[in-house]
């Protein structure tokens, strides 16, 4: 019998994270789960290692290190703490696949640690793309790894495009549901709480790639991250609104023919396929009964009541550290949405005063980044603090 595959889970105690897990328990032959890391969610950390015994549990803040140390070291499980540990911890020899399923920024350097041991990478952190889609790029065309993306919609392209030739590729379609705010006028818009912006239609997520869906940046944000992954020029990827869900992206071919993946919105199914590798496990959970969608509609998006999705379109354009800026400032914005400080419409306000306020590099280093992003998220900061400046 072969071996499981082992699994690294960097963001297990996630939306992300904790899916992996179900799909890690329903499949023990296939998979085990070697690595597990969160970020201050020690509670739940415990309990994830304590069932599924990985040999090694970080946690990031270093405050909650005794607490996960005394909870898992009795049982001969490895305990760090720390970014670095985080960054080493995508790794490590002893696993096959890493899970990238933490939040924001914090994704890129497990990534590219990941990339720089070989590591078959099953990408859910589309901000790694973002910030640094030229570069990681880069690095794959230079490394043994590889990555199969997570995200539904760019999992789907990847399924649409198996067996097909990159040249007859026409466009790629990514589908959006919309949010909850679709309907909304842009007057609405100005009062929305974060409390309705929580409430998404379709799918039961973190909270802030609900927020960035209810702004539409996650759309922008996938945009960015399928320019990277498939290697199609922006011109060539749309976006349009697709508020059932169902159909999770297409790809359309030069001789005109569109191939299309459905399914029930549920992550379980592209992770379970970027786990095996591309390929198709038997499944019992619930599947599409497509006589229950009588109707499936398609409609433009409206990029002057959602402007973040024009932000994409600028950041592929203008290229460098642009996007970079957008996701920082995008960060800290959100953050201060939640926590009641600046208006639903305030998010793209901030985000374009950052960018005119950072310098433009047009071929950032990785250091570059890192100062980027640092830079981008203080001045974003100030202006929520001081919005008169
Ligand atoms: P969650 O907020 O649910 O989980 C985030 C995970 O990352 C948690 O394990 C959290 O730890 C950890 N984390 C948070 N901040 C940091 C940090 N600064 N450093 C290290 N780890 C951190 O997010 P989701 O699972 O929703 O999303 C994860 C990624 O997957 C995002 O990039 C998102 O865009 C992408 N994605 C998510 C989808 C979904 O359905 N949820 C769909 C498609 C893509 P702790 O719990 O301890 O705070
Ligand atoms: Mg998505």
């Amino acid at each position: 019998m072969t071996q499981p595959k082992r699994i690294a889970i960097i963001g297990s105690t996630g939306s992300i994270g904790t899916q992996t897990l179900d799909t890690i328990a329903a499949y023990p032959d296939m998979f085990k789960a070697t690595v597990l890391t969160a970020h201050r969610n020690a509670p739940l950390l415990i309990e994830q290692s304590l069932r599924f015994r990985p040999n090694l549990a970080v946690i990031g803040d270093d405050a909650l290190y005794g607490k996960v140390r005394d909870a898992l070291s009795p049982h001969g499980i490895e305990v760090a703490s720390g970014s670095v540990a985080l960054t080493h911890a995508a790794a490590r020899e002893d696993a096959d696949t890493v899970v990238t399923a933490t939040v924001g920024y914090s994704g890129l350097a497990p990534t590219i640690a990941a990339i720089s041991s070989g590591k078959e990478i099953a990408l859910a952190n589309k901000e790694t793309l973002v910030v640094a889609g030229e570069m990681i790029t880069e690095m794959l065309s230079h490394s043994t790894s590889k990555i199969i993306p997570v995200d539904s919609e760019h999992s789907a392209i990847y399924q649409c495009l198996a067996g097909e030739d990159k040249e007859s590729v026409s466009k790629l379609i990514i589908t959006a549901s919309g949010g909850p705010f679709r309907k909304y006028s842009k007057k609405d818009l100005e009062t929305v709480s974060a409390s309705d912006a929580l409430r998404h239609p379709n799918w039961n997520m973190g909270a802030k790639i609900t927020i960035d869906s209810a702004s539409m940046m996650n759309k922008a944000f996938e945009i960015i991250e399928a320019r990277w992954l498939f290697g199609i020029e922006p011109e060539r990827i749309e976006a349009v609104v697709h508020p059932q869900s169902i159909v999770h992206s297409m790809v359309q071919f030069r001789d005109g023919a569109v191939k299309a993946q459905l399914g029930l919105p549920d992550m379980h199914l592209p992770i379970r396929y970027a786990l095996a590798g591309a390929q198709r496990l038997l499944s019992d959970e619930p599947c599409l009964n497509i006589t229950d969608y009588a109707s499936l509609t398609f409609e433009a998006p409206d990029y002057d009541r959602f402007p973040c999705l024009g932000l994409a379109r600028h950041a592929l354009e203008r290229g460098g550290n642009t996007a970079c800026v957008i996701n920082a400032a995008n960060e800290i914005a959100v953050d201060a949405f939640l926590k009641g400080l600046i208006r639903f419409t305030q998010i793209p306000e901030i985000i374009i005063h950052t960018l005119e306020n950072i310098t433009f590099i047009e071929k950032p280093s990785y250091d570059e980044y890192v100062a980027t992003n640092a830079e981008a998220r203080r001045v974003a900061a100030s202006k929520i603090s001081h919005p008169q400046l």
